[in-house]
């Protein structure tokens, strides 16, 4: 498993290296992020002590049950999946930073709950770039607004733009949705809104990281490249994982 692991990782930053000289970027641009859901936190371990400073959970159950074994190693924890209002607060036990702020109820959470800790956050706004019922994320349209809203909360610090964009097998029909994410954040800089020239955009996974670096990304967020295919939802087996 170690081997396969630091095997599959080596792979993974060919690639972003080789997207990266494609399209001219420097990889310093591009940052990797472990997507962990379902991974044990013994084999994301493994990828942290060959380096990776990275990585994200999808399911604060997930993040707590991981805890005794990550919350010992310098790893920055994203959360990376749907954030139900309800748990925010234990996520914030764990989590460095939030790139799934899809709505305004869920700001005024955080910051309900940063404030009493005195402590600030770093988010991502995820956006639904693909149009899908089946996708969390603010609509393109109302991103600016939202942003514009969001900017006044001073525990919040506004990172960048985050989409999952839509999974296809051909490779091309999966562009448009990164590539608009990108032209959001080109108008939220026509905006000109003080303090938020430098948004980074969080895009492209196992299946599309190539053409999400040719479109702008700086981080890309992959999981089964990386760790193997995961069992999902009532597929689980192991109920350590299960929720
Ligand atoms: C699972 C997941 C990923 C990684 O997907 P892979 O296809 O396994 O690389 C990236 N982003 C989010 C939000 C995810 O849930």
């Amino acid at each position: 498993m170690k081997n396969d692991i630091i095997l599959n990782l080596k792979e993974v930053h060919e690639r972003i290296e080789n997207a990266c000289r494609i399209s001219g970027r420097k990889s310093a641009e591009v940052q990797l992020l472990l997507a962990t859901k379902t991974v044990p936190a013994e084999n994301i371990k493994i990828a942290i002590e060959a380096g990776e400073m990275l990585m994200g959970e999808n399911k604060m159950q997930e993040l707590r049950d991981k805890n005794h074994i990550l919350g010992q190693l310098p790893v920055e924890r994203h959360f990376i999946g749907h954030l139900q209002t309800n748990k925010v607060k234990d996520v914030l036990k764990y989590a460095n930073c939030i790139q799934s702020l899809d709505r305004l109820s869920l700001a005024d959470e955080l910051h309900k709950q940063l404030q009493a800790q005195n402590r600030k956050l770093d988010v991502f706004v995820q956006v639904n770039t693909s149009y899908e019922e089946s996708k969390f994320g603010l609509a393109p349209e109302d991103v600016l607004t939202f942003i514009k809203k969001i900017k006044n909360y001073d525990t919040l610090n506004i990172k960048g733009l985050m989409t999952i964009g839509l999974l296809d097998v051909e490779k091309e029909k999966m562009r448009p949705s990164l590539r608009l994410l990108k032209t959001i954040r080109d108008e939220i800089y026509e905006a000109k809104i003080e303090g938020l020239n430098n948004l980074k955009l969080s895009m492209g996974m196992s299946q599309d990281l190539e053409i999400a670096i040719e479109e702008g990304s700086n981080m890309v967020r992959v999981g089964t490249s990386i760790f193997g295919n995961r069992f999902l939802g009532k597929e689980i087996w192991n109920e350590n994982i299960a929720e």
